[in-house]
């Protein structure tokens, strides 16, 4: 059993079928990245994992619990975190006061989670905030304002929020979408990094191939709401199904 089980999963939109008979196990502290062309499903998918669309038929189980009739916070409170395609932070606050948000939402009200409980006060939410930040390499840069972080920056500032929340299950739609080589390769890097040093299982949905093949223990081909093969990366390249899903993009 996988920390991840989607069965069977199908999504419609009027007529057109967005998802259909989507199975999908994902492995405990693995990476599994979903590729595939454009309008495959793969956004929806991961909108069906955290809440936001619920699928018309179908199970998702995550952690041995259905997420099914949950609400976004709700399963954001079982341990997934969501990696945004256009990073979410607070501008005009400073690289540590983003950070500390995740924090005092928990221990404040609605958002109180399992994963946080351990937070208690504020010289801890501090000392927590300024260890995710030594991890993802922005100490330095605790005092700065958000807004004026470069593009790579902003993505690593909104994945400290992410991180901060201790999650069992990262999501991440596109994590380098519109970034230069020397950002996307920083981007590797750092979800390497937070591999080695924490326990964490991630989803990738992602276009670019050398980001999937540097990163995944497995991947998943989807084309026109369907997985296609789902195999280690090395099968994955060349297999004739791929090449011909998106050869006929
Ligand atoms: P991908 O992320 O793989 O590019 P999407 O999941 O965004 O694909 O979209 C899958 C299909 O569902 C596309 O044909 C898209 O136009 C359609 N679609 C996605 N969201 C909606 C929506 N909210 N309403 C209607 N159609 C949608
Ligand atoms: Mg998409």
């Amino acid at each position: 059993m996988g920390i991840l089980e989607v069965k069977g999963v199908n999504k419609n939109f009027g007529g057109l079928k967005a998802l259909s008979d989507v199975n999908l196990s994902v492995k405990e502290n693995s990476v599994h990245a979903i590729i595939g062309p454009n309008g495959a499903g793969k956004s929806t998918l991961l909108n069906c994992l955290v809440g936001k669309l619920i699928p018309d038929t179908g199970s998702v189980m995550f952690d041995n619990q259905s997420v099914l009739g949950r609400k976004p916070h709700q399963i954001n409170q079982m341990g997934i975190s969501r990696v945004f395609q256009t990073p979410e932070i607070f501008g005009d606050l400073t690289v540590l006061e983003n950070v500390l948000i995740p924090c005092f939402a928990k221990r404040d009200g609605a958002f109180r989670m399992h994963a946080f409980e351990q937070v208690g006060n504020e010289r801890d939410m501090l000392l927590r905030a300024e260890t995710i930040l030594t991890d993802v390499n922005m100490i330095d840069k605790r005092d700065d304002h958000a807004g004026s972080l470069s593009r790579g920056d902003k993505r690593r500032l909104e994945m400290a929020m992410c991180l901060v929340q201790n999650p069992k299950l990262l999501l991440l739609d596109e994590p380098t979408a519109g970034m230069a080589r020397a950002d996307t390769n920083n981007t590797i890097g750092l979800l390497r990094e937070i591999r080695e040093i924490r326990d964490i299982t991630m989803v990738i949905i992602e276009h670019d191939m050398h980001v999937v093949f540097s990163l995944a223990d497995r991947i998943t081909v989807l084309a026109q709401g369907t997985p296609l093969v789902e195999d280690i990366p090395e099968k994955i390249k060349g297999h004739p199904k791929v090449q011909e899903a998106y050869l006929g993009q």
